[in-house]
């Protein structure tokens, strides 16, 4: 049985008294929850996050480079993320990709990296809304998945959670179909069973992200395939993130 994870991703979103806050109250209302939570927060929340001693609330970030140090002017080390208390950190999130035009080397180089260091990756994958329009949905997130996890070694998979995000429908409000998602994420295990084996691919752990809203959770989490969420703009506020967690 894979224990479903349900993960906010904060975006640039909330200073330091704003995460504190909202984090005490979540860890307070999600103790008694089965599901894994985590917070994904900027990394200038994270060392106080991490000061409250969380226990139930585990806390990741949003990004990171692939280098331990160096010359590298606005980054962050893996290890600095551990440094902080991180478990998780997001890869290959579309904003990544879109904005700051990360390609799936990088985002290659970012999962081999977490994975050896021993931070979780949540590696983001999907397809835009024309390639969905042209019929290429599979074969988008077959791809990226195969390249973010090239050299990646079987023993290390159970570390790694996967995010089915169509870029479509992150924070537009418009969420894909349930069992639409189901059916991509069944391709995604599918394409992990293929490159590793079919056990391995039982064990990884694939969210749905895109729009989830306490209205919308239960059907994502009554498919066989979805094991959890990644939610942006509906984790900001502390009661709509809890009843998703609580779906
Ligand atoms: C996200 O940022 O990963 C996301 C899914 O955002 P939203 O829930 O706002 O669509």
């Amino acid at each position: 049985m894979r224990t479903p994870i349900i993960a906010g991703n904060w975006k640039m979103y909330k200073n330091v008294g704003e995460a504190v806050e909202t984090a005490r109250k979540l860890e307070e209302r999600v103790q008694d929850s089965p599901v894994e939570v985590v917070i994904c927060a900027p990394f200038t929340n994270l060392p106080a996050l991490s000061a409250l001693g969380l226990t139930k609330v585990k806390l990741g970030a949003q990004n990171m480079y692939f280098e331990d140090q160096g010359a590298f002017t606005g980054e962050i080390a893996p290890g600095m993320l551990l440094d902080v208390g991180c478990e998780y950190v997001i890869l290959g999130h579309s904003e990544r990709r879109q904005i700051f035009k990360e390609d799936d080397e990088l985002i290659n180089k970012k999962v081999l990296k977490a994975l050896n260091v021993g931070l979780k990756p949540i590696l983001c994958v999907g397809e835009t809304l024309e390639e969905r329009r042209a019929g290429r949905t599979e074969e988008v997130v077959v791809a990226q998945t195969t390249r973010a996890l090239a050299g990646a070694a079987a023993e290390q998979l159970t570390n790694l959670v996967i995010a089915y995000e169509p870029v479509w429908a992150i924070g537009t409000g418009e969420n894909c179909d349930a069992e639409d998602a189901n059916q991509v994420i069944a391709r995604i295990r599918q394409t992990l069973a293929e490159l590793y084996t079919a056990d391995l691919a039982q064990q990884v752990r694939i969210q749905y992200g895109g729009s989830v809203k306490p209205a919308n959770i239960k059907e994502f989490m009554e498919q066989p395939e979805i094991d959890g969420a990644l939610v942006g703009g509906a984790s900001l506020d502390v009661d709509s993130f809890t009843s998703i967690i609580r779906y």
